[in-house]
C-alpha cells in the first residue's frame, strides 16, 4: 500500500508526517531489479523525499535529494513533488554487503562517507540548496541533521525497509516528527522517550497490516499512527489532519528526452547522426527506451542549430 499521513499533537507542539510505502519501494524494486540492500537504501531515501514532499506548499514544488557517498552503492537519487510523485534510482542496484552485527542491512555501509544534498525548486527564481556531511549514511539519521544544520528544523525522521525471504519488500514506510515554533519543553522530552523506545517502523508497519484484515487504506495507517504515539500522555495526543499519498511515478516523456538530445550539442549530434544514424536513450529513472530515428535527429539538430545561432547573438 501506499498512504500517507499528516497529524498534529494536541498541545500543537509537533507535526507528524506518516508514510506506508511498500508499494512504492516494491515498484522501485521490481524496475531497478535491487538486491535486498540497494531496495533497502533507495527505499528509505524514496520514502524520506516522498515524506518531504508533503511538506511542500505547492503540488508543482519540487525537491531532490541525492546521497554521495564513497561505499559500494555509489549515488542515490530521488526527486519529488507536492502531489507526492515520487522516482529515484541507485548507482550500483547489485550492491551486497555482509549483514551488521544485529541482522539489519548495513544500508549505512552501502552508502558510506559522502554529502548528503538537498535541493528545493519552490517556483522561484532560484532553488534553494542546502548541503551536509553524511552522519551516518542510514539515511534517516543523515535527513534528521540536515533539517537541524541546513534549515534550523528540529525534525526526527525514521525510515524502514523490510525485505521477503524471496527479495520482494515485505513493509516500508517512515515519519517525520517535526517540532513546531510554540512546541511545550515536556513534549520533546516525551518525544525523545517515545523514540527511544520505538519498535523499528518497519516492524511497526508489518504487524498493523497483518491485524487489519479487511480493513482499508485509511484505516491501516490510522492504527499504525495510533499505535506509534499510544505511549504518549494525553496532552500530547496526535490527531489527523489530512490523508495523503506518496507513490512511484516517472513522468519521462519523449518531448523530455528530446530535450536531452539538443543538450549534446550540434557538433556531437552531427557526428552521431553520420556515424550511427540512430539514438537510443535509456531513462535513468524507470529505465523506459527511447529510440530516435536518423529522421527525428535531424530535427533535433535542426532546433540544437537555431538555438546556438540564437546564444551567439546574445
Ligand atoms: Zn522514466
Amino acid at each position: 500500500m501506499n498512504k500517507a499521513l499528516i497529524a498534529i499533537d494536541k498541545s500543537h507542539s509537533f507535526r507528524v508526517y506518516l508514510a506506508i510505502s511498500t508499494k512504492m519501494v516494491e515498484e522501485a524494486r521490481t524496475l531497478h531489479q535491487t538486491s535486498p540492500l540497494a531496495t533497502a537504501a533507495l527505499g528509505r531515501v524514496l520514502t524520506g523525499a516522498g515524506l518531504m514532499g508533503l511538506q511542500l506548499k505547492n503540488d508543482q514544488d519540487k525537491l531532490t535529494i541525492q546521497f554521495k557517498g564513497d561505499g559500494p552503492a555509489g549515488e542515490i537519487l530521488v526527486t519529488a513533488n507536492g502531489r507526492g510523485s515520487v522516482k529515484g534510482y541507485i548507482s550500483n542496484p547489485e550492491v551486497e554487503l555482509p549483514l551488521k552485527a544485529d541482522g539489519k542491512l548495513d544500508v549505512g555501509g552501502a552508502v558510506g562517507i559522502g554529502t548528503l544534498t538537498v535541493i528545493k525548486d519552490l517556483g522561484l527564481k532560484e532553488p534553494y540548496v542546502g548541503k551536509i556531511d553524511l552522519v551516518s549514511g542510514e539515511v534517516g539519521e543523515d535527513l534528521t541533521a540536515y533539517f537541524f544544520l541546513s534549515e534550523q528544523q528540529s525534525s526526527s525522521v525514521a525510515l524502514g525497509v523490510r525485505i521477503n525471504t524471496d527479495y520482494t519488500t515485505l513493509a516500508a514506510g517512515g515519519m517525520i516528527i517535526q517540532m513546531l515554533p510554540d512546541a511545550r519543553p515536556e513534549s520533546v522530552e516525551a518525544l525523545e522517550q517515545l523514540l527511544a523506545e520505538m519498535a523499528p517502523i518497519s516492524s511497526l508497519i508489518d504487524e498493523t497490516v497483518k491485524q487489519s484484515a479487511g480493513k482499508t487504506e485509511e484505516a491501516i495507517i490510522d492504527m499504525l499512527l495510533e499505535r506509534i504515539f499510544r505511549p504518549l500522555p494525553d496532552e500530547f495526543a496526535v490527531e489527523r489532519l489530512e490523508y495523503r499519498e506518496i507513490h512511484w511515478d516517472c513522468d519521462c516523456s519523449v518531448e523530455r528526452l528530446e530535450q536531452v538530445v539538443i543538450s549534446i550539442g550540434t557538433k556531437d549530434l552531427s557526428e552521431i547522426i553520420e556515424e550511427d544514424e540512430k539514438a537510443e536513450l535509456i531513462c535513468q529513472f524507470c529505465g523506459t527506451k527511447y529510440q530516435f530515428d536518423k529522421e527525428h535527429l535531424k530535427s533535433l539538430l535542426e532546433e540544437s542549430m537555431q538555438r546556438e545561432g540564437t546564444s551567439d547573438v546574445e
